[in-house]
């Protein structure tokens, strides 16, 4: 194979030229349909138009200039700051001109865009990922250098941009960079929290939260658009009116408060192509108009005060994940969002002066999980209040223009929002939904005569004291395809939770897209050491855009030099952690042990007490041994590492992280342990961190109980890292698994087909408590007689499963989890050449984790849209 042979990365071509070039768009002139500039200006246009940099000296002009103009310093008082601000500044500037290139292009080709309504997009740190993307980091980082700048220091300055809580708010992010990667015509849609996921810090062990004012130094990465102002109504009543045109009566709603939506975009450039697309997020501000009858009435200080509340609809995130918590200032966001998204997605099809039957053969939006549902009823009323068609037509163009993505089968995180608090924010939205409910439970009566059941399980008005409007079933009603996110999920997602609408619209409806992550930012940002190695031996970063490339690795499992490189990345990334653990824990840990993994958002269903509970469970096996030597001879050195946020409400999962830190604080200091077993809790587990953390496991712990995860995707990132997993048969460990072969990961615990029979179990046995197993009794027994601190702190952790139905099922998969871990010990201790290969083959067939192939699966399968050809 001649194109294998090692290369260093500095003989390495230069990234494969995709559809279209990264210096700019190949066709001379994208024609614009409409432009007011008359024809004999255009060539002074032409002539004084902007032009990106490209070289290291055209970057330090614009550097400076930005210094100079856009911050008013000089070199006199340039600190890093404001170094990262000038150059994020000058790359920003790079990326505009070609947004606006696409934006033209798309627009000239007039082709079908998708939208992605997501709450949440956790995107993290834009300045590294554009560098990345278009191919500029090594000049950015001379270009910076000779001005007397360190580019990593300068990338440390950005805060992330947390306006996620986790998973779903990064896969949301990853979608958008593969949209751009592929050349689709794709925006996000989203809010522009000004508090994004709260900061943790972590005191005398306990978790506390403080904001996160991301926006304190501005954000170089925003432009706001703020002419684009759309106004949104809450509120009011709906009325019965004449329509002039037509004569026909019609219902129309008159909003009593009003709010604007003003757009603030993101550029996100794609890898290896001059495509870039627009993440749109709103924010909140007051109307102009003045409310004059309090003014009138000398109330002043008031009517101003009332129009400041405004802004708190965009103020902050909740900080829930998987957790449904029905406050009206939720539903007060998400509406907004929605309805300024549809406005502008609607005036642009208007510009095109197109039928409104052809509608969805233009714009094709993804609802990620049900929080943007609301956006059915709200195009729904648009077309039949505002625009005047027909209920039927409308409600045909909706379902073709909808698709929805489900995230959990867990009842506590499904949205279901009080029929009372929803019809009185939006009076008309709630007529509308029980127009549709009556629709279409008289199909359902048709095709199902008399079954009464069915009809209450699949009507979208839940008919509990207080009633409910269920989100999950108006969603599946209002879209052509409903998506679970692995294959697991998305069966259970048929045969369980929608298994009504299984039989009332056909199994074809429910599909699935099992998720993936960017390799972009997931390993060549997170990972340049190894993101190297790989391309030394396929021959460039190709594989970056191609990820199924990486089974070419699988040649090199025999080559002691490429496993002997591989291994010492490994360390390297390992003392890049050690290095972080140090700064923020203050802890030493040694990279030669064992890194075991588990950062994610504590949940009690992510099974973090699992884990802790199996190291309490190790340090006691320590403790019982004679000396040292016994020690050594038994136990693997190994560093347990946890971390993640628990929502700020949830007392069990702070309940967790407490005895997390209340164990890593006897074991970190017990003199008989040393080396052999450190924990640490890494506080403020964000995007950032997570890039640093994901590249240095050597096992990374996925442990839900069994159909609880809907995917994960950490357990993706880890293993394209050259990490293995212990995971339960949950989520995307099922097709990790048949991916990179069950040889390759450590599989342990019941299966999701066992569990109803396990909780059910526990229930009727509990109370004769023979259920724990004596391996966790003795945990229990240790916590119990205060060995990590005030034992009350976890009486209600260890009751939730003594006495409570362990309904996550802690005892029953205990037993199996310590012997997997013992396998884990032995495999990493005395095999550490197969260890490696293992490693190697994993990180070989991950190729179908890329999100590259998410979309282009959506693409396919429910958007209908093509990447757009120059
Ligand atoms: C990937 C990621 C997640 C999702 O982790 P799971 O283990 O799949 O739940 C959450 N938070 C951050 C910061 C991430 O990068």
């Amino acid at each position: 194979m001649s194109d294998l042979v090692p290369q260093s990365p500095e003989s390495l071509p230069r990234p494969r030229l995709h559809k279209r070039t990264l210096t700019g768009f190949t066709s001379t002139e994208i024609k614009v349909i409409d432009s007011i500039i008359p024809s004999e200006s255009r060539e002074l246009w032409k002539k004084f138009g902007s032009k990106e940099f490209n070289t290291v000296e055209e970057f330090q002009a614009s550097f400076i200039s930005h210094v100079e103009k856009t911050l008013a310093r000089s070199m006199y008082n340039c600190d890093n700051l404001a170094a990262y601000q000038a150059a994020s500044s000058a790359v920003r500037d790079k990326l505009i001109l070609h947004w606006n290139k696409t934006q033209q292009l798309h627009t000239a080709k007039d082709i079908k865009r998708v939208y992605y309504f997501s709450f949440e997009f956790l995107m993290g740190r834009a300045m590294d990922n554009a560098l990345i993307n278009l191919d500029i980091k090594d000049l950015t980082k001379e270009g910076v250098n000779k001005l007397g700048f360190n580019l990593e220091d300068l990338l440390e300055i950005e805060p992330d941009a947390g306006l996620g809580n986790g998973g779903l708010g990064r896969l949301a992010a990853c979608f958008v960079d593969s949209l751009s990667t592929q050349n689709y015509a794709g925006w996000g849609y989203g809010v522009r929290y000004q508090y994004g996921i709260f900061a943790q810090k972590i005191i005398d062990g306990y978790q506390v939260e403080t904001p996160d004012y991301w926006l304190r130094f501005s954000n170089p990465w925003e432009l706001p658009r703020l002419e684009i102002q759309i106004p949104v109504d809450y509120y009011g009543f709906t009325q019965t009116v004449k329509d002039l045109k037509t004569g026909k009566s019609k219902k129309q709603w008159f909003g009593s408060e009003r709010v604007l939506a003003v757009a603030y975009d993101f550029p996100v450039p794609g890898y290896d192509t001059a495509n870039v697309n627009n993440l749109r997020m709103w924010s909140a501000q007051p109307t102009t108009e003045f409310d004059f009858n309090k003014f009138n009435q000398g109330d002043y200080q008031n009517s101003v005060a009332e129009q400041q509340k405004a802004e708190s609809i965009t103020a902050v995130l909740y900080p829930n994940d998987n957790f449904y918590q029905g406050k009206e200032l939720r539903l007060k966001q998400q509406y907004f969002w929605v309805a300024a998204s549809l406005h502008d997605i609607i005036r642009r099809f208007i510009k095109t002066k197109r039928n409104w039957s052809e509608f969805p053969d233009q714009v094709a939006i993804q609802l990620n999980d049900t929080h943007p549902t609301v956006a059915v009823v709200e195009l729904q009323r648009v077309l039949v209040d505002i625009e005047g068609l027909d209920w039927d037509t409308a409600w045909q163009i909706v379902i073709k223009t909808f698709s929805y993505t489900n995230h959990t089968v867990m009842q506590e995180a499904l949205e279901k929002w009080p029929l009372d608090l929803f019809g009185n924010l939006l009076p008309r939205h709630l007529e509308i939904i029980y127009d549709i409910n009556l629709k279409f439970l008289q199909q359902v009566e048709k095709k199902f005569p008399g079954d009464n059941d069915l009809l209450s399980k699949v009507s979208i008005i839940e008919e509990s004291s207080p009633k409910n409007i269920r989100m999950a079933n108006l969603a599946i009603i209002g879209s052509h395809r409903v998506n679970g996110v692995a294959e697991l999920h998305s069966e259970l997602l048929r045969t369980t939770l929608f298994k009504d609408f299984v039989k009332v619209f056909g199994v074809e409806k429910f599909t699935n897209v099992t998720n993936g992550i960017t390799p972009r930012r997931w390993l060549r940002e997170a990972n340049p050491e190894l993101s190297e190695l790989i391309a030394s031996k396929l021959g460039g970063f190709g594989y970056l855009t191609n990820l199924t490339e990486l089974k070419k690795l699988e040649s090199f499992i025999n080559d002691s030099s490429f496993k002997k490189r591989w291994a010492e990345i490994k360390v390297n990334n390992k003392k890049r952690l050690s290095l972080l653990v140090k700064n923020l824990t203050g802890i030493d840990i040694n990279p030669d042990s064992l890194f075991d993994i588990q950062v994610k958002r504590i949940h009690e269903y992510k099974r973090q007490q699992l884990n802790i509970f199996g190291v309490i469970h190790r340090y006691l096996q320590l403790k019982k041994c004679k000396n040292n030597e016994e020690r050594v001879k038994l136990y693997t050195p190994k560093v347990s590492i946890i971390g993640g946020k628990a929502a700020p409400g949830y007392y069990m999962a702070k309940t967790i992280i407490k005895l997390i830190n209340s164990v890593g604080d006897v074991i970190n200091k017990d003199p008989d342990i040393g080396d052999l077993l450190k924990v640490v809790f890494v506080p403020d587990y964000n995007v950032s961190k997570a890039q640093i953390i994901t590249s240095a496991s050597d096992v990374s712990e996925h442990i839900s109980t069994a159909g609880t995860e809907g995917s994960g995707t950490s357990n993706m990132k880890f293993v394209l890292n050259g990490g293995l997993i212990i995971g339960t048969v949950d989520g995307a460990n099922v097709e990790i698994t048949r991916e990179i072969g069950e040889e390759n990961i450590f599989l342990f615990g019941n299966l999701a087909e066992n569990v109803e029979q396990l909780r059910h179990n526990h229930k009727f046995n509990s109370l004769e408590n023979n259920i724990v197993p004596s391996s966790l009794q003795e945990v229990f027994d240790a916590i119990e007689s205060n060995t990590f601190g005030d034992s009350s702190e976890y009486k209600s952790l260890i009751d939730s499963i003594k006495i409570h139905g362990d309904y996550y099922l802690v005892t029953d998969d205990f037993d199996s989890y310590l012997q997997t871990q013992k396998l884990v010990d032995d495999e990493f201790r005395n095999h550490r050449d197969e260890w490696i290969v293992k490693c190697i083959s994993s990180v070989a067939n991950m190729g179908f984790f890329s999100s590259d192939r998410c979309i282009q699966e959506y693409a396919e399968n429910i958007w209908n849209v093509e990447p757009v050809q120059e």
